[in-house]
């Protein structure tokens, strides 16, 4: 039993247990009373802390520092799993089940984490796409940038994953430097606070970056203005009801929303009952049944199968379906739990009654099912139903209601245009997967039902020992979906960190680019260091530091010594006549990856020094033929600088090579690993 302090809001840096007045929390296992939830904090207060305390906090830490605060949490969470473990069985969650939420969710933190470290800059401006060049001589240019929205991130989560719902949204706001309130589902919201207790101890986020709000959110929603985002998990008609209210309308409040959906899965036409992708099908719809008792968003609610294996098919999982042991969730060997609430199986029951006019069950009985361990009516226990639609063309109901459980329908297709058909009649879902062997399938279904779909998952022979399972959303993937399954997108790898942010198209001169993003960009100051800047470390190079080299002339003797020594006897390096032939060259040519070589042999400083390693080279073009005769040099920017561990950095420099007359001949971006170590010889 839980005492009431497990119903506590944490704002403004304290917990406020909450009252006797609202609604009891019983757990899904016992029925029993676990607490009650009453009362609404001061929302509006919580709200101008966030603000003023939390946001600022967060953006005085560039993009790098949130990255390793958030690598923090995860690890400090890890370190507690064994307790909210303990506290998810009482939400129904067997210890699997238990492990998609809090591992899922702590996984998602550690890719944040590492997203943030690898592909954000060690700064506080997110540049976005490409420098655009707006004027004829470089002198005025555009990049679009975001910048941390300066409000806050308002979580409204569902009961079905109180802790990945909770670091899903909670991961990429931090990253941006947004400040959370938290509003979990009552009914498991008790877990949401265990994890948000941890984090709050830890001291790892700034003072008012996490409030937790337990039970109702009073006028918050009104009181939200441009600067704040609302992200919305649950059911398509609170999301219609709370995403329409005009002050939110008014105010332009960004609000996303990732609500049920009618998810289909499709087994190909290429497979037949007996191979490998037939048990595939069987076992990832299977495992969508009956993972947390069929409470997920991205669920099979409906399966599409041929019409010569519909029996099979039916067969196979009724099967499966028989052998699923449901019992107490802390039993080793339950492999289905109970759903969250008595009140959410009554809603199942009936959703089910309404699917009964158009489907038979062929598996099932949502009234009885045997449980070991626990009382089969105390406790949410019901067994998985599966039906068969023999109609879905004709059919609405299976098409449009989602019953939040252990249910699936089968239903039989002709042809691969008439599936694709099916899945689109869910109006627009979260997931559709298709178990085929054949791309052009795969092809297919992409072009038919992309558009309905935010996510399209094939598996087969090949990928399945490796693949994540139909109803995983991975953080680099986007989850969410057009439609009925609310329109918006989450995760997504840094689109869900941009989605904080607000973009903003910056233009200028080249100097002001590069003084706003950190970047050199062409045409910005350049200034010659002290010494040669592979002498000079990682922390002493400034941003536009640049050498000029002396030039050195390319000769037919090099072009051919280097053919010879490479063995890259191209025509247009070797063959004047056919040289010229070619509409590119007017002569035999310097290789390229000689100019390159000529360019590392200028600009090198070949002691020992901070310079570690040359590690890649990003968009290299080669814009001049260069002909015997022809003398190259080199000009070596700093261009952009991440420290990437405790003992180097990357530095980017730009490198560009140019000929007698001036004329661009290549360019390119050159990475290295440098020391923070002391300067030599500067
Ligand atoms: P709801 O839509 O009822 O609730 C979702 C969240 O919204 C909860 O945190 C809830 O809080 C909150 N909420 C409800 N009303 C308000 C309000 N007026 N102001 C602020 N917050 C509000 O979904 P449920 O979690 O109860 O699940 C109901 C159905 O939703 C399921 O049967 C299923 O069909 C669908 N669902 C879909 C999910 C998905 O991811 N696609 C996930 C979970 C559910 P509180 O709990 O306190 O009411």
């Amino acid at each position: 039993m839980l005492d009431q302090d497990h119903f506590s809001s944490y704002a403004m840096g304290h917990w406020l247990r909450s009252d006797s007045s609202g609604r009891q929390v019983r757990s899904a296992v016992t029925g029993e009373t676990l607490g009650v939830l009453g009362g609404v904090p001061d929302v509006a207060a919580m709200r101008d802390y966030a603000k003023s305390h939390g946001g600022p906090a967060l953006r005085a830490l560039n993009f790098h520092d949130r990255a390793r605060m958030l690598k923090a949490l995860a690890l400090h969470l890890k370190a507690h799993r064994k307790a909210l473990y303990d506290l998810s069985f009482l939400t129904g969650a067997t210890l699997a089940d238990s492990q998609i939420d809090i591992d899922g969710g702590i996984g998602t933190l550690l890719v944040y984490a590492s997203k943030g470290r690898r592909e954000m800059p060690e700064g506080f401006v997110l540049p976005d796409g490409e420098l655009e060049v707006l004027s004829r001589d470089g002198s005025f240019l555009g990049q679009h940038v975001l910048t941390p929205r300066q409000g806050i991130s308002l979580q409204i989560n569902a009961f079905n994953f109180p802790v990945w719902g909770m670091l899903e949204k909670l991961a990429p706001s931090l990253l941006a430097g947004v400040p959370s309130l938290v509003k979990p589902a009552s009914d498991t919201g008790y877990l949401t606070q265990a994890v948000v207790r941890l984090i709050a101890d830890s001291g790892i986020l700034p003072d008012g970056a996490l409030q937790l709000i337990m039970g109702a959110t009073g006028d918050l929603l009104d009181c939200l203005d441009a600067q704040d985002t609302v992200g919305f998990t649950g059911s398509a008609a609170t999301a219609m009801a709370l995403r329409s209210r005009p002050s939110l309308l008014q105010n332009a409040v960004r609000f996303t929303s990732e609500q049920d959906s009618l998810n289909g899965s499709v087994l190909g036409p290429d497979i037949e009952p007996g191979s490998a992708e037939f048990d595939l099908f069987i076992t990832e719809v299977h495992r969508e049944m009956t993972t947390k008792a069929g409470q997920k968003c991205t669920a099979i609610r409906r399966i599409m199968v041929p019409e010569a294996h519909l029996q099979a098919v039916t067969a196979a999982l009724s099967e499966r379906l028989a052998a699923t042991k449901i019992g107490h969730p802390a039993q080793k060997e339950t492999q289905m739990g109970a759903l969250v609430s008595q009140a959410q199986r009554e809603d199942v029951r009936g959703k089910l009654q309404l699917l009964a006019g158009e489907c038979d069950v062929v598996f099932g009985d949502a009234q009885h099912c045997v449980v070991s361990g626990a009382d089969a009516k105390e406790g949410a226990f019901m067994s998985p139903v599966l039906l068969n639609c023999p109609d879905p063309d004709a059919a609405k109901t299976v098409h449009e209601i989602e019953a939040f459980g252990p249910v699936s329908t089968v239903m039989a297709y002709r042809d691969v245009p008439h599936a694709i058909s099916l899945l689109n009649k869910g109006g627009g879902s979260l997931v559709a997967s298709v178990i085929t062997h054949d791309p052009q399938v795969a092809r297919q279904v992409v072009l038919g039902a992309g558009a309905f779909h935010g996510r399209l998952y094939f598996n087969d022979r090949v990928s399945q020992a490796e693949s994540t399972g139909h109803g995983a959303p991975l953080p680099h993937m986007v989850h969410g979906g057009p439609g009925r399954a609310g329109g918006s997108e989450e995760l997504g790898g840094l689109r869900g960190v941009k989605h904080f942010m607000q973009r903003s198209a910056i233009q200028g001169s080249p100097d002001m680019l590069s003084a706003i993003t950190g970047i050199w960009v062409t045409g910005a100051a350049e200034h010659v260091g002290p010494a040669h800047p592979f002498t000079r470390s990682f922390d002493a190079l400034q941003i536009g530091e640049t050498l000029h080299t002396a030039a050195r002339e390319v000769t037919l003797a090099d072009i051919e010594h280097f053919a010879e020594f490479t063995g890259d006897r191209f025509y247009a390096h070797m063959d004047a006549e056919a040289a010229k032939a070619n509409p590119f060259f007017p002569d035999r040519v310097a290789h390229g990856y000689l100019l390159l070589s000529f360019a590392a042999g200028l600009f090198v400083e070949p002691s020992p020094g901070p310079v570690l390693a040359n590690t890649g080279l990003n968009a290299l073009s080669f814009q001049k033929p260069v002909v015997a005769g022809d003398c190259i040099s080199v000009q070596l920017t700093v261009k952009r600088k991440t420290r990437r561990t405790e003992a180097y950095g990357e530095v980017r420099w730009h490198v560009a090579l140019r000929n007698q007359d001036r004329d661009l001949v290549a360019e390119y971006e050159l990475l290295t690993m440098n020391s923070y170590g002391e300067t030599k010889g500067a």
